[in-house]
């Protein structure tokens, strides 16, 4: 392995150049590079393709010393081991999938000085790994997906606590957190739980003017209208994320019998068949990847055309990060989405039942809850991703679906809303859906719901059909007025917040919604 042989007084542009073959930095590669190189302690936040890796890996060439990278992904690493050394950069990687040998070959290579990266993992650097690293000369410490750190973020890793000792072991040393995807909670929290040292954060804008962004709710034959989104994309390549393995594999099966070629990637499938079936992806056109959240992190394809949500993700962090793989060449590409009633419920029971704290579960919750009023609302896309960040100034994209949307399109329920909450209270907020249309349309039978025929509100709905209170229903449990507890399968509706059903029934908040309850067909 050969010396060091850096032209004397090269600048960061200079090596960007020479060694990456590109003319110019973008977006604020510029400004966190150079922070870097004068030593401080950075917070980048990127987005997905905006270059974040070379923030870390060019002051690591720059700087004397082994610059130490730590990753989430063990085939994330090597990937960029693979690249970097095809540039001609000495970087070498540190997991636990090697032998001993091999681990010993790296870190002697780093400890002679011949070494400009050395890749680790965060469970690697834990065990014993550590204090060998930290006699090392190490010239930088870059964290990568640095949101994994916080538990307010979307991808927590238990792993990730312990980057919180890298401050004591490599005293001095300066840090540079990087991510694509962190609100300001969680940005607060990277800063803490990493122990930055007076660290300089820079936030850039989460604008991705190339994507055109659209959500619906999800109809009866889920696999139909994935199909019909999937085929306005003749031949072009793109993901569809489903909630579950079952659920990639019936979708791969749905594309391939309307003549797609599509393919099922999830974590039941044995490690060699995703490596060949990520492989295929990246290689060909036109291939549609059916796929859970397993697949994704590290997968740089640039002309991804549209990302399909037929399962609504997790989070809008989740969402943005999984929408961000369209388009990263910056040509246009879609994103869209289908989201139901279900789907929020099952996500609630799953906060609800997991066994974390108190604290965590209610953020969890407000998660979920935004995440839906935001898939359902009718603010512009971008726009509202855009603020959930903590951008302000956001002018509307001009071609996300609600802001193509007629004005003054759609139907105010607001009447409706505040007869579906009064009966919801007046029954004392322990009957579900199902009931609740039975009281407002004044159907009960006998010997069933006679008790709750008594109430003021039994009968006041008669307006509007079964399907009609249904879409009032769903409209009120997406924006949070209404919510669902109790048994999954059998969930009691509730008013989970008081005050806002007071300005609802002052008339101080309106409900809308995108269509005409009364023309409503029967859908489910
Ligand atoms: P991220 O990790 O932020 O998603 P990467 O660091 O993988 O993004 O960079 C995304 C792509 O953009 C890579 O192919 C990278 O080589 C390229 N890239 C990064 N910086 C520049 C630049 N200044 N000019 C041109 N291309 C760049
Ligand atoms: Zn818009």
């Amino acid at each position: 392995s050969a010396a060091r042989k850096l032209p004397a007084d090269e600048t960061p542009l200079d090596l960007l150049k020479r060694v990456y073959g590109y003319d110019a930095f973008r977006g604020l590669q510029d400004a966190v590079i150079g922070d870097v190189m004068a030593g401080k302690d950075v917070l980048a936040v990127l987005p997905t393709g905006g270059g974040k890796s070379l923030c870390y890996q060019i002051p690591s060439i720059l700087r004397p010393g082994v610059g130490l990278v730590v990753s989430p992904l063990i085939a994330l690493m090597a990937d960029q081991v693979d690249a970097l050394k095809a540039l001609g950069v000495r970087a070498e990687r540190l997991d636990s999938s090697m032998s001993y040998e091999e681990k010993s070959a790296a870190l002697e290579a780093a400890a002679r000085g011949e070494m400009d990266m050395l890749y680790v993992s965060p469970e690697a650097l834990a065990n014993g790994m550590g204090q060998r690293v930290s006699g090392l000369n190490v010239s930088l410490i870059a964290i990568d997906e640095a949101h994994c750190v916080s538990q307010w973020g979307h991808d927590f890793r238990p792993d990730y606590r312990a980057l919180g000792r890298l401050k004591q072991l490599f005293p001095g040393v300066p840090r540079i957190a990087v991510t694509a995807t962190a609100d300001e909670r969680t940005r607060d929290d990277i800063l803490t739980q990493l122990d930055l040292t007076a660290p300089e954060t820079h936030v850039a804008s989460f604008d991705r003017p190339n994507l055109t962004l659209g959500a619906e709710p999800k109809t009866g034959g889920k696999s139909d209208r994935v199909v019909s989104l999937v085929k306005a994309h003749k031949g072009e390549s793109g993901i569809v994320y489903a909630a579950t393995r079952d659920g990639t594999e019936k979708l791969a099966e749905a594309l391939e019998k309307a003549g797609v070629p599509a393919l099922a990637y999830h974590a039941g499938l044995d490690s060699e068949l995703r490596a060949e079936r990520q492989r295929r992806f990246l290689l060909e056109d036109g291939l549609t990847m059916c796929a859970t959240v397993a697949f994704g992190m590290g997968v740089d394809k640039p002309d991804v055309r549209f990302v399909i949500h037929a399962d609504p993700p997790k989070t809008l962090e989740a969402y943005w990060q999984e929408v961000g793989r369209a388009g990263r060449d910056g040509k246009p590409a879609e994103g869209y989405a289908l989201y139901g009633p279900a789907d929020l419920r099952r996500s609630i029971s799953w906060t609800m039942e997991s066994d974390a704290s108190e604290e965590v579960r209610r953020v969890q919750l407000n998660k979920t809850r935004q995440l839906f009023a935001f898939f359902n609302g009718n603010d512009c896309r971008r726009g509202a991703v855009r603020r959930y960040f903590g951008e302000a100034k956001v002018e509307p994209c001009g071609v996300c679906d609600n802001c193509q949307r007629e004005p003054g399109t759609g139907y105010d329920a607001t009447k409706f809303a505040q007869m579906a909450v009064s009966a919801v209270i007046r029954c004392g907020q322990r009957i579900g859906r199902g009931r609740l249309i039975i009281h407002l349309t004044g159907q009960a039978r006998d010997g069933f719901d006679e008790d709750l025929s008594q109430l003021s509100t039994y009968g006041i709905g008669t307006d509007l059909s079964k399907q009609g209170w249904n879409a009032v229903f769903d409209e009120l449990l997406f924006s949070g007025l209404l919510a669902e507890s109790g048994e999954v399968m059998r969930p009691v509706i509730i008013v989970p917040d008081a005050e806002e059903a007071k300005a609802l029934f002052r008339g101080e908040r309106e409900v809308w919604l995108r269509e005409d309850p009364n023309q409503r067909k029967s859908k489910r």
